[in-house]
């Protein structure tokens, strides 16, 4: 089966095997595996161990993201978040009831957030001291740069917490450069292609130490991580760490190098999208962004305005076919959303392409265009 959402996403049978095995957390061999776990990832995301560390939380993609709101933001405190769509709003969910102040930045749907609508914003207001940006809009599929808008944040002395979940190890970001970052957080299961159940934050050791005792929480508390890391070494986690889901994850980081790392996992995943973008428009399908807007990791379309269309017809069908995609959709008006992700291909995504073309036959959808 073709999993064709943005995560959990389609994985190689090298990392499903790398689970069929038990595994003691606190024996030393683990330990050592752990550890240098830790240090792939750190140099995935191209940082030295003097000013950043890794942080593996166990969990989803919403409680490291949490945990770093909670860790960096103190109490109270203001928080901006350019409301890009659906996974803005579950960090200002997650950022409100972590007790924070957000302040909320209007953005236009189906573009990249304006950095200069950045800089005015914190400029109008002192007292905001963080910025929460999701780098990759899951709900939109449009991609924001954290490049950019962090060029304006550290102008204005703020600091910026980046939502990676659905861009890490695939879509670029200068950490060693961007010092005004506290955190990037991602999971082990999006665009790193392995099983969910981990969530990682790569963060500064100097803005962790300045952070200590500030969550008010311990399960979600990052500086707790890494004074435990300190106290216990980078093999040893606080509680139960799922072991096959690490196992996992060392497995696709070997696939992810063999592969030519992050430059090549975009190029992939650019030709998967374009691949699907043109096929779409073949069928006579209206993709919701224009080609310029469109990012590589999921792609909206617009239900056809036919009144034979039901989006869970459309995906019955199609599984029947050995192709699964979301049952659901994020955007305001009818859509139905495909992912680009995971350790899919260009002939993969061409096969898909041609199972929704039978997949409208058989329902029998004449009209496609969007009015
Ligand atoms: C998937 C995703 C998350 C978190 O999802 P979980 O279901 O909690 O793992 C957060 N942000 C973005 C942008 C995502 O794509």
């Amino acid at each position: 089966m073709l999993l064709l959402i943005p995560g959990p996403v389609t994985t190689r049978p090298a990392v499903q095997m790398a689970m069929a095995h038990d595994f003691a957390p606190w024996d030393n061999a683990f330990r050592d595996f752990c550890a240098q776990l830790r240090a792939r990832l750190l140099a995935i995301a191209g940082v030295s161990a003097e000013t950043h560390v890794t942080l593996p939380l166990q969990g989803c993609g919403h409680f490291i993201t949490e945990a770093a709101i909670r860790t960096f933001v103190p109490l109270g405190h203001k928080i901006l978040i350019p409301q890009t769509g659906p996974y803005a709003d579950r960090m200002t969910r997650l950022a409100r009831e972590a007790g924070c102040v957000v302040v909320p930045l209007s953005v236009l749907p189906d573009r990249p957030t304006n950095p200069a609508a950045v800089a005015a914003a914190l400029a109008a207001d002192h007292q905001i001291g963080h910025v929460g940006l999701v780098q990759s809009e899951t709900g939109s599929g449009v991609v924001h740069d954290p490049g950019a808008i962090g060029a304006v944040i550290r102008a204005a002395g703020r600091r910026l917490i980046v939502d990676a979940v659905s861009a890490f190890g695939a879509l670029p970001l200068d950490l060693a450069y961007q010092n005004e970052i506290d955190a990037v957080v991602f999971t082990s299961n999006k665009c790193l292609e392995a099983m969910p159940g981990m969530g990682f934050a790569i963060a500064r050791i100097d803005r962790l130490e300045a952070s200590a005792g500030q969550a008010g929480s311990w399960s979600f508390d990052l500086a707790d991580i890494y004074a435990h890391t300190l106290k216990s070494g980078p093999g040893s986690f606080r509680f139960t760490p799922p072991a096959q889901v690490l196992a996992a994850l060392d497995a696709a980081l070997d696939l992810f190098d063999a592969e030519g790392g992050q430059p090549a996992r975009l190029a992939r995943y650019q030709t998967n999208a374009r691949t699907l973008y043109d096929g779409l428009l073949a069928l006579g399908l209206t993709p919701c962004l224009p080609p310029d807007a469109q990012g590589p990791i999921v792609m909206n379309i617009h239900a056809p305005p036919d009144p034979a269309w039901s989006l869970q017809k459309f995906v019955d069908v199609l599984k029947a076919r050995g192709v699964l995609i979301s049952n659901f959709y994020n955007t305001p008006y009818p859509s139905f959303r495909v992912g680009c992700i995971g350790a899919i291909t260009q002939a993969d995504m061409r096969f898909a392409v041609y199972a929704m073309g039978q997949a409208l036959d058989r329902l029998g959808i004449v009209q496609r265009k969007a009015a």
